[in-house]
């Protein structure tokens, strides 16, 4: 408890999330996968394939206010996160890049199952 105590900014502590822009759209099909049987449920009607642009933007300028130490960790998971393709990225860096304090570091990162 010390420890957690002395990383806290303000009482507010450090945390990781792992964005999942690609959904339960993921195609590699994994034979344990519990995540892509939910497409049906999650992707249907109007849904959009992936995370859309709104969505994108608003984790991004969220998550970088919300952390308060000198190092924002971007983590990309699955499902497939490539999925998404290179525009995607692009526009998550440079959204990244506009929002983020000058004393922070990003670090990103991406996260798949091959
Ligand atoms: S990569 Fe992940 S999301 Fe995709 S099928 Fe495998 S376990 Fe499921």
């Amino acid at each position: 408890m010390e420890l957690l105590k002395d990383r806290g900014v303000n009482g507010v502590f450090p945390f990781h999330v792992l964005a999942k822009p690609a959904g339960p759209r993921c195609n590699l099909r994994c034979a344990y996968c519990f995540y892509v049987e939910k497409e049906e449920e999650l992707c249907s009607g109007d849904a959009p394939a992936f995370m859309s642009d709104a969505t994108l933007e608003r984790f991004v300028q969220d998550y970088i206010a919300s952390q308060p130490g000198s190092e924002v960790p971007f983590a990309w998971q699955g499902g497939e996160p490539t999925l998404c393709g290179i525009d995607f990225f692009e526009k998550a860096f440079e959204l990244q890049r506009r929002t983020r304090r000058e004393s922070t570091s990003l670090t990103p990162s991406r996260q798949t199952a091959y």
